[in-house]
């Protein structure tokens, strides 16, 4: 794919640029358009594009297509999709139905290299960043398959979407155009473990989405070694982040909190995490979500039980922190992201 334009990539503007590029009329780029955003793998299948100008595309262009390898479908309607990027590299993607709507979880990265001790999607490291249109794929290819539109976007599948910013911001754009996907970028959330400069960034962009911030722990000694990137970033820049976050651009945070038994989950933590919380983020509403952790096989952490998430949350309420717990959805199709991605290449090994 190297020198070719990636195609799917483009903004409408700069799809049109390209087309005239080619010495094309402006309007083949809003007809190339239309068969990109209804899922066209290759230019092959654009069927009222003169078989000249095709030629020309395959010669210059590529379709970052995500190509669907594997689907599972859960009991409670969950789907979660492996796909398969051009280069062999395989990402997951899981939709939820709310009664809302549908909201899909996408990779922002093949593997990842933050290294937190709970999380599949970063055993075997990080291959590659994804690329702009590699994002968007996984919501044009998941919506096409359902047959149903996507209403919202969660960036919570592999990957961490900070360390891939310059794509990631360009995907949130391309979402978003009108003349595409058409996605409110209100109904979209990135979630972060916490690369503070990259928050200061994402600051400045103008974005209207809702940031979710990795917390897991109360203190830093936990936190470090639960999730490596808090010896670079400690929980009081993060935290200083997240209320800075908030006041220049008045965007909630959520908190997330995955309850690890005899790590993290205890009333003494809940205490602690109220009291950091309020320290920091007195400034602005806090909203912690409280996740059992899902259990990794290769991770052996257990979640904590009903009984104790509930005290969890009643002690942050009494301070004032708003706390949700997690409804677990997709449960029985492996749907915490990172574990197709970890099978699928177990498979190949053997
Ligand atoms: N890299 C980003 C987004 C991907 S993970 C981040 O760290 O936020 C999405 C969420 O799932 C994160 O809050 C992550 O900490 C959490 N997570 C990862 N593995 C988990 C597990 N085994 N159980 C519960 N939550 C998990």
């Amino acid at each position: 794919m190297e020198n070719k334009t990636d195609i799917l990539s483009l903004t409408p503007a700069e799809l049109q640029e390209f087309i005239i590029s080619l010495g094309e009329p402006r309007y083949r780029a809003d007809q190339i358009y239309t068969f990109l955003m209804r899922g066209a793998a290759t230019f092959a299948e654009m069927t009222n594009i003169p078989k000249k100008l095709i030629e020309k595309l395959e010669n210059t262009a590529f379709i970052a297509s995500a190509k669907q390898v594997q689907k599972l479908t859960s009991k409670d309607g969950t789907v979660k999709y492996l796909y398969e990027m051009y280069d062999g590299e395989k990402i997951e993607s899981v939709v939820m139905k709310y009664h809302y709507g549908n909201t899909i979880c996408i990779s922002s990265e093949a593997g990842c290299a933050m290294g937190c001790a709970f999380c599949a999607s970063t055993l075997g490291g990080i291959s590659r960043k994804l690329l702009p249109s590699e994002l968007l794929s996984q919501v044009i290819q998941s919506g096409k398959d359902l047959g149903e539109r996507i209403d919202g976007v969660v960036l919570m599948g592999i990957g961490e979407p900070l360390d891939n910013y310059d794509n990631v911001v360009k995907f949130l754009r391309l979402v978003n155009e009108e003349k595409g996907l058409n996605i409110g970028l209100r109904h979209i959330s990135l979630s972060t473990c916490g690369i503070v400069p990259r928050i200061y960034d994402l600051a400045k962009e103008g974005l209207p989405i809702t940031l979710s911030v990795s917390l897991h722990a109360s203190n830093d000694e936990t936190r470090s070694a639960l999730m490596p990137v808090n010896k670079r970033w400690n929980i009081e820049a993060l935290l200083t982040a997240c209320r800075d976050y908030f006041a220049s651009t008045g965007r909630r945070i959520s908190f997330e909190y995955t309850l690890i038994s005899g790590k993290n989950a205890t009333e003494q933590a809940a205490r602690e995490l109220s009291a950091v919380l309020r320290k920091y983020c007195s400034s602005m509403p806090i909203h912690v979500n409280l996740i059992p952790v899902n259990a990794v096989k290769e991770r052996g952490f257990t979640p904590s039980d009903k009984a104790d998430i509930a005290k969890f949350a009643a002690i942050l309420e009494k301070n004032h922190i708003v706390a949700t717990v997690r409804r677990h959805l997709g449960s029985d199709i492996d749907a915490s992201c990172g574990q197709l991605r970890a099978k699928s290449a177990q498979n190949q090994a053997t």
